[in-house]
């Protein structure tokens, strides 16, 4: 603690009341009249007595880093400040040694044009000024000069810009790596097909991505791109039979219906987006101030003609969207039947349209809806349904499509941009991923566990990189290194999907259990894991909740409709139905569905499996690349520009893995001096070292200093560096401070 003087850069408790407890940056601005009067980072004036002591702040936070590595004062405080700083003067990339992390400015910024993507082409990382372009163009050149595929892994919340980022790298890509041809138009234009049919807006973000997807880039010999592959990632299916309060469903509808002429809507019985119950529920959120429809609309058509998407099949897609919108407004009457809850359709009109669109058998759709056949010892058992469930019969059939539908889109998009490996010679790849972050709301059902169990993945694979990034620098500078022991999340992916009786494992047990409900899986999950240390058991056996310890905080999942969701699937009538249809379209999307059967006891993979089996190639793939990492973080919740909110960053920053890069650092040596530099710092805490450029042997010296004033003898002499634990740093400030 120091007594300050004007102009002095000092760090100032600050509690909020909540769990945000971080100091904040201050400088004072002046001393007078028994006061010290100083200016925070969010600009806040305070006060104190005049006698007050501070802590001093560290020059490398004062001046801000492009590296938070090289911070004298590594801590989550520091980090906070640095890019607080740095963001106030719209400086939003910042690395922390291998992360990039960047900053939404929510503001568009003019660092994106072809002279910065000139200007960042083929150099040195730290040559420049952190960018986004830099990584791109960092992966692409390892992957040239080491002929070793790459990926770069984006991450963060809902908002913070991973979409946009992966948008940069993939235009930054195309138009640096050379060749200007068709391939590179058609993979950039795959972007607007997917977010039309994936994207939506959300309270958090007016274009969000409701799907994770992994982009490969694929590169010939020259290192011109070739084609590239789009891997999919579990889509939000709810969203298209029901949204949030000032949400929306997916754009296509609302582009298609604002886009198309008069004539094209009645061609297929479309009219406005408020005339559909799937577009106008609760508050009806039509329109989207931030985006123009039926442009986007012209913008969609030429992107799927660039995607070699013929008429035929655009008017397919189109008939199904209808269908869609159609079956929302499908309307059913309760009745009673013999004492039994039962109904009818009360618009036979729409019912009729429906059918004519889906090309299926009126009669046999309508039973579909409103009956369920059970097969019990092998007999067929046909039972009515009451009114709610033919709801949800018709919302899962229409969920069951256009989750079909958009798994088509993908695989149509591949078949223009994607070559088979065995049909090249040679191909390097390039890999973006641009996946959902660790989620955490007030209800997290059964999606988010499938979420936070990617995050958890990736988790574990970003610690073992900067792990082993760590040990190679040890021993690139050729010094001790006792093994130093390090956690990772190992235990909570048995717990959630390795280990038997996993959580997946027993949510596909009951699944597949013609008894099981989401309460009889919820105490099967309390009864197998209420001691693992990861595991959270709910607080009364009353409760259907669990919780889980993610590396990221504790989450409480809610099991009420997992069972049906990781079921994933729909009335095997509406099923068996559909392969009837006269549309050779609908058909071909349930074709591996048909094969399985209705009676049969094999059953189409589970949500969960699916899943899992997707993720664990995902991580196979990554595995075989050098990764990159960006952190993509939102600085406020209103989508607003110049707007840095601390605890909300803080938040971000604690499970970006940043802190674990600096907790494996801080277990070895964090502190690193090139002996140049150290030299010119220390040196007149040793007798008769003269400057760097004097000196002719610099690691002698710097080794003559070290044993001079450090008494503890943990530090190391490297090859290029000195290597310090952080007390020794503060010691050699402080020694520094009192010759000078
Ligand atoms: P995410 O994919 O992480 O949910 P997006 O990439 O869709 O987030 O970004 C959300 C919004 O933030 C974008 O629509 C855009 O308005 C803004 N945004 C993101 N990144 C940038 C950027 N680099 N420059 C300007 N605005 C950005
Ligand atoms: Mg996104």
């Amino acid at each position: 603690m120091v007594s300050v003087s004007k102009g002095d850069h000092v760090w100032i408790d600050q509690r909020t009341g909540t769990e945000f407890n971080v100091e904040i940056g201050a400088r004072v601005v002046a001393t007078q009249a028994g006061q010290i009067v100083l200016i925070d980072d969010n600009e806040q004036e305070l006060h104190f007595p005049a006698q007050t002591k501070f802590r001093s702040m560290h020059i490398s936070s004062i001046e801000g880093v492009d590296d938070m590595i090289l911070l004298g004062d590594l801590k989550e405080s520091a980090i906070l400040h640095n890019l607080h700083i740095r963001y106030k003067e719209d400086i939003i990339y910042t690395y922390t040694g291998s992360i990039l992390v960047a900053v939404n400015p929510y503001k568009s910024l003019d660092i994106y044009n072809i002279k910065y993507m000139r200007q960042y082409s083929n150099k040195k990382i730290g040559e420049l000024q952190p960018h986004i372009f830099a990584t791109g163009d960092n992966a692409y050149w390892s992957m040239q000069r080491y002929q070793h595929d790459q990926c770069i892994i984006i991450s963060g919340e809902s908002g913070s810009g991973k979409t946009e980022s992966t948008k940069l790298i993939l235009q930054f890509l195309a138009a640096t790596s050379g060749q200007h041809s068709w391939i590179e138009q058609q993979i950039l234009d795959a972007n607007p097909i997917l977010e039309a049919f994936g994207n939506a807006k959300t309270v958090r973000n007016d274009n969000s991505s409701r799907f994770g997807k992994y982009i490969d880039i694929h590169f010939d010999k020259r290192g011109a791109i070739e084609g590239a592959k789009i891997e999919q990632y579990l889509l939000e299916k709810s969203r298209i039979v029901s949204q949030a309060r000032d949400e929306r469903n997916y754009h296509v509808f609302y582009c298609m219906l604002a886009g198309m002429s008069k004539e094209e809507k009645q061609a297929l019985d479309l009219t406005t987006a408020s005339d559909y119950v799937y577009l106008n529920q609760l508050d009806g959120t039509i329109y989207c101030d931030s985006r123009d429809d039926a442009k986007e609309w012209a913008t969609i058509k030429s992107a799927c003609k660039v995607l070699m998407f013929s008429d035929e099949e655009l008017n397919d897609i189109l008939r199904l969207l209808s269908a869609v919108l159609n079956l929302g407004n499908l309307k059913f009457q309760a009745t009673t039947t013999q004492n039994m809850d039962t109904c009818i359709v009360a618009n036979r009109n729409v019912l009729r349209l429906v059918s004519k669109l889906l090309k299926l058998d009126e009669n046999g759709l309508c039973d579909g809806f409103l009956k369920r056949t059970i097969f019990a010892h092998g007999e067929a058992v046909v039972t009515p349904l009451n009114q709610e469930q033919a709801c949800d019969v018709r919302d899962a059939f229409v969920k069951g499509i256009y989750g079909k539908m958009f798994i088509w889109i993908v695989e149509k998009i591949n078949s223009a941009i994607y070559k088979p490996q065995d049909r090249v010679a040679y191909r390097k790849s390039l890999g973006i991923l641009d996946i959902f972050g660790f989620e955490n709301f007030q209800r997290n059902s059964f999606e988010q566990l499938c979420i936070n169990y990617a995050n958890e993945n990736l988790q574990q694979f970003f610690v073992h990189h900067i792990f082993k990034l760590e040990q190679e620098e040890y021993d690139n500078e050729h010094i001790n290194w006792k093994h130093i022991a390090f956690e990772d999340n190992q235990r909570i992916l048995d717990l959630i999907a390795s280990k038997s009786l996993n959580i997946i494992a027993l949510i596909d047990e009951e699944s597949r259990f013609p008894k099981g409900t989401d309460r009889s899986l919820c105490d099967k999950l309390h009864a197998h894991h209420s001691k693992n240390e990861n595991f959270i058991p709910r607080k009364t056996d009353n409760n259907i909740n669990f919780g889980v310890r993610h590396f990221a905080g504790n989450v409480f999942y809610d099991c009420q409709n997992f069972l049906e969701k990781n079921r994933d699937t729909f009335s095997q009538d509406l099923m068996k139905l559909l392969q009837e249809s006269q549309s050779k379209f609908l058909r071909n999307l349930f074709l591996n569905e048909f094969h399985i059967g209705t009676e049969t006891r094999k059953r189409a993979p589970t949500l969960g499996t699916q899943f899992k089996k997707s993720l664990d190639s995902l991580m196979s793939i990554l595995s075989a690349c050098q990764p990159f990492f960006v952190r993509c973080i939102k600085p406020n919740e209103y989508k607003a520009a110049d707007n840095f909110d601390r605890a909300l960053v803080c938040r971000q920053l604690r499970y970006s893995g940043m802190m674990e890069t600096i907790s494996i650092r801080r277990k070895g040596y964090p502190i690193r001096h090139l002996f140049r530099d150290f030299v010119d710092r220390y040196r007149l805490l040793a007798p008769g070292i003269g400057p760097s450029h004097v000196e002719a042997d610099c690691r002698a010296a710097a080794d003559k200093i070290c044993k001079n004033v450090l008494v503890n003898q943990d530090y190391q002499i490297g090859r290029t560096k000195v290597f310090l634990k952080d007390a020794q740093d503060v010691f050699l400030e402080q020694a520094r401070e009192q010759v000078m």
